[in-house]
This record gives structure tokens, C-alpha cells and sequence, in this order.
């Protein structure tokens, strides 16, 4: 669906086949916007395979360009996704930022961050493998929202010093959980029985720090 406040387009959807109706998807170019992707991530990425469908493609790219046009300031930005929340406000109960696309720079991040500040009543939820730019956050000691939860993703390419990071985040409180695509046996893990009708874990502000293992993606 497309959104248009001054003068500026994005688009968004609501629920997909494994997501409940009411969350409303973001996302951005995949890859593209994934500094920190992994060999094995970008592999298996689904969100190539959807990205074929011309509408989805047009519409990750009209977003990508909305976020990283530097003549739009931050705040217009900010006002911009925060109305296209509001508008939906009474439909959802949470928005997933990323179905694909990821955290390309700290800036943007935060423009999530206080998105889900202005808006405290919604769970804004997201997977990231930019393991890095949360902990530069966390050193500036930037803070998090408690409606804004962060699943980190990794999997078997995971840089090591990026998986200890994200140990680190969960202490911290950046990370909630550590998302995983493989089974890991070293951990004690939830299976994800990949349907979110079911099972909110992920996005649930009251779950306590798991590590989640999701067998195939
Ligand atoms: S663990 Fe639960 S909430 Fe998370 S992706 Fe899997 S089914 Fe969805």
C-alpha cells in the first residue's frame, strides 16, 4: 500500500502469509542495504526471490530512495514513517521493520528508534545482522525504547566476534534475541515453527532473552 505525506511516497503492507494482519511491514532494498550480510544469509535470502514480483521490487526501492535521500532532513523522515504508523494505528498492534533490507548505517537505525519513541503503544520489532552498528549504540549509549526489540541474526558465517557481540547486546538489553538459521546444539534453543499466527515470541516485549533456532528460512 502506498502512503504519501508531504509530498513524499513509501510503501508498506499489512500481514503476509507468515505474519499476523495486524503488523505492518517495512522494508527496504535487500542486500543492497545489508552491510553486514553473510555469505550463507545472502544465499538463502527469501527476500530475493520475492523482490522478482515487480510491485515488491518498485516498492523496496521507492523506500530505499526515501531513506537514504539526503536532501529529505531526518526529521521530515521521522514525521513521514511516523504518520504512515498513525494512519494505520488502529489496525496493528506491531510493525516489523525489515521483511527485507537492514540497518545500512547508524542514522537509520535511530530514525526507527525514534519512530518507536513517538509512538510507545506499538511493538516495533526487527531481525538484524548489523551486529555492529547496534553495538556502536550501545558504546554512545544511545538507548533503546523497551517497545523496540531487536532480534539479532546470525547464522553459521557469522563473524565470531560479531556473535559475541550480540551475547554482549542481550546483556545489555539491545538485543532480546539471538536469531538463528541453523541448528546450533552448543545452545539451549526454541525452535521457530515458523508461523507467527501462533507464536509471537519474537515481538512479544514480556519474552525473556532466548536464542531462537529456525531450521530452514
Ligand atoms: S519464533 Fe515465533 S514469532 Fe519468531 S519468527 Fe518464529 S514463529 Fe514467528
Amino acid at each position: 500500500m502506498r502512503f504519501t505525506h508531504k509530498g513524499h511516497t513509501v510503501v508498506y503492507s499489512l500481514g503476509n502469509l507468515k505474519l499476523p494482519r495486524k503488523t505492518l511491514i517495512w522494508s527496504l532494498q535487500e542486500i543492497d542495504t545489508c552491510p553486514f550480510s553473510t555469505t550463507k544469509c545472502r544465499s538463502v535470502c527469501y527476500a530475493t526471490k520475492a523482490s522478482y514480483r515487480p510491485n515488491v521490487s518498485i516498492a523496496r526501492e521507492l523506500n530505499t530512495e526515501f531513506v537514504q535521500d539526503t536532501s529529505i532532513k531526518a526529521s521530515i523522515k521521522q514525521e513521514v514513517l511516523e504518520a504512515m504508523v498513525m494512519f494505520n494505528h488502529h489496525k496493528i498492534d506491531q510493525v516489523r521493520i525489515h521483511e527485507a533490507g537492514d540497518f545500512y548505517d547508524i542514522n537509520y537505525l535511530y530514525l526507527w528508534v525514534n519512530v518507536a519513541r513517538a509512538i510507545p503503544d506499538k511493538i516495533f520489532y526487527t531481525y538484524t545482522h548489523s551486529i555492529p552498528l547496534v553495538t556502536q549504540a550501545d558504546n554512545l549509549n544511545l538507548g533503546l525504547p523497551s517497545n523496540f526489540i531487536i532480534n539479532a541474526s546470525t547464522d553459521s558465517a557469522t563473524p565470531p566476534e560479531y556473535f559475541q557481540q550480540a551475547l554482549k547486546l542481550r546483556k545489555t538489553g539491545y538485543i532480546k534475541h539471538i536469531f538463528h538459521i541453523e541448528d546450533n546444539p552448543k545452545v539451549e534453543q526454541h525452535i521457530c515453527i515458523q508461523d507467527c499466527n501462533k507464536c509471537n515470541l519474537c515481538y512479544n516485549p514480556k519474552a525473556g532473552n532466548v536464542y531462537i533456532t529456525v531450521k530452514q528460512h
